[in-house]
């Protein structure tokens, strides 16, 4: 996630260097291999759990990447925004994460959803991230419930499909996975049942095949998710976004441009 809004908040560090959430974020910069990153954190906030608005950016006056938690009490966000960056150096590719997707249109906060789950499967080789990622992933699986509610938008279900059908396929381990297949797999044709009626009441056309085009699609994630090559990651987000009929082809190809210099 790079905000465009980052880029004009000063860099400073609201907990000290002895706080565990920065202590544990240090062990990770080091883990990561990014302790030569110049980097400036920002703290803020108590008991805002909403994950959107944690993030990072390059900031092009400091020369330096920002990163902003607003939610640092969570292990899990801590190493996550890390991991963005780690996924652009692991990709060769820090342009990957420089450009400006802004933020606020169903595309950018679809695509974002995605990117996530390469920042996560990359981060989940590392067994500690994987077995905080995994924990909540089964609790996700186990107590959620997925209802049709009229107020939330289909971006909404669309995300929470990506998220869960890429976790749950291609990120969670088998040993993980038993005995939950099937309430995952009741999970994913709610959603799209869901977003049968709701592309119906958008008078979008988008039936079984479509969503069989769209399953063989997130599938291709088990090859790309291990890909060097940051074109392939943009290739797969384009390939994917196309097959939702939200947007014109023209109108995702300027996006990513933009995004991620692709
Ligand atoms: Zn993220």
């Amino acid at each position: 996630m790079t905000p465009e809004k980052f880029k004009n908040i000063p860099l400073s560090k609201k907990i000290s260097d002895s706080d565990p959430r920065h202590v544990l974020f240090e062990k990770w910069r080091n883990r990561l291999g990014l302790q030569n990153q110049p980097m400036g954190v920002l703290y803020e906030g108590k008991g805002d759990n909403q994950f959107s608005k944690s993030g990072i950016a390059w900031h092009p006056h400091y020369n330096k990447w920002e990163i902003q938690y607003k939610y640092p009490q969570d292990d899990f966000i801590i190493i996550h925004e890390l991991g963005h960056l780690y996924l652009a150096l692991e990709l060769g590719d820090i342009g990957f994460l420089k450009h400006d997707l802004f933020e606020g249109n169903d595309l950018t906060v679809i695509v974002n959803v995605i990117n996530d789950q390469f920042v996560n499967y990359r981060l989940s080789k590392f067994g500690d991230f994987y077995e905080i990622l995994a924990k909540k992933a089964i609790d996700f699986v186990k107590n959620r419930r997925i209802n049709d509610k009229p107020e939330i938008s289909l971006s909404v279900y669309i995300r929470l499909y990506f998220q869960l059908y890429l976790q749950f396929n291609f990120i969670l381990n088998s040993k993980d996975k038993k005995g939950l297949e099937t309430i995952a797999k009741n999970h994913f044709k709610n959603i799209r049942g869901i977003l049968f009626k709701k592309y119906k009441a958008k008078n979008i056309k988008f039936f079984h095949q479509n969503f069989q085009k769209l399953d063989a699609q997130l599938n291709k994630f088990r090859v790309v998710k291990d890909t060097k090559n940051s074109q392939d990651v943009v290739t797969f987000f384009y390939d994917t976004l196309y097959l939702l009929k939200l947007w014109d082809p023209a109108f995702i190809k300027e996006i990513l441009k933009r995004g991620y210099g692709k």
